[in-house]
């Protein structure tokens, strides 16, 4: 008897390739550390910019960063009122 693996292997999808990332960040107006979490496709490679609100004055930060190969690199917190 032959014994054959050809056509056996399994193919698992993935339909949430998301990584969530948490990230600590200075508030742009009162200088407390809050964390936010990054939701970031794994397979998105760019710039991107968020609001987020602190956690302590809930003045708005913007949040720019850059992502490549689902790192986040290059965090630039500002204003978020603009
Ligand atoms: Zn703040």
């Amino acid at each position: 008897m032959i014994c054959c693996s050809i056509g056996s292997t399994k193919i698992i999808k993935y339909h949430l390739a998301l990584s969530q990332i948490y990230h600590s960040i200075t508030c742009y107006f009162c200088f407390e550390t809050f964390e936010v979490d990054l939701e970031v496709d794994d397979h998105f490679n760019g710039h991107n910019d968020e609001i987020y609100d602190c956690v302590v004055c809930c003045n708005p930060n913007r949040i720019e960063y850059d992502v490549y190969d689902g790192e986040v690199r290059g965090i630039v917190v500002g204003d978020g009122n603009e």
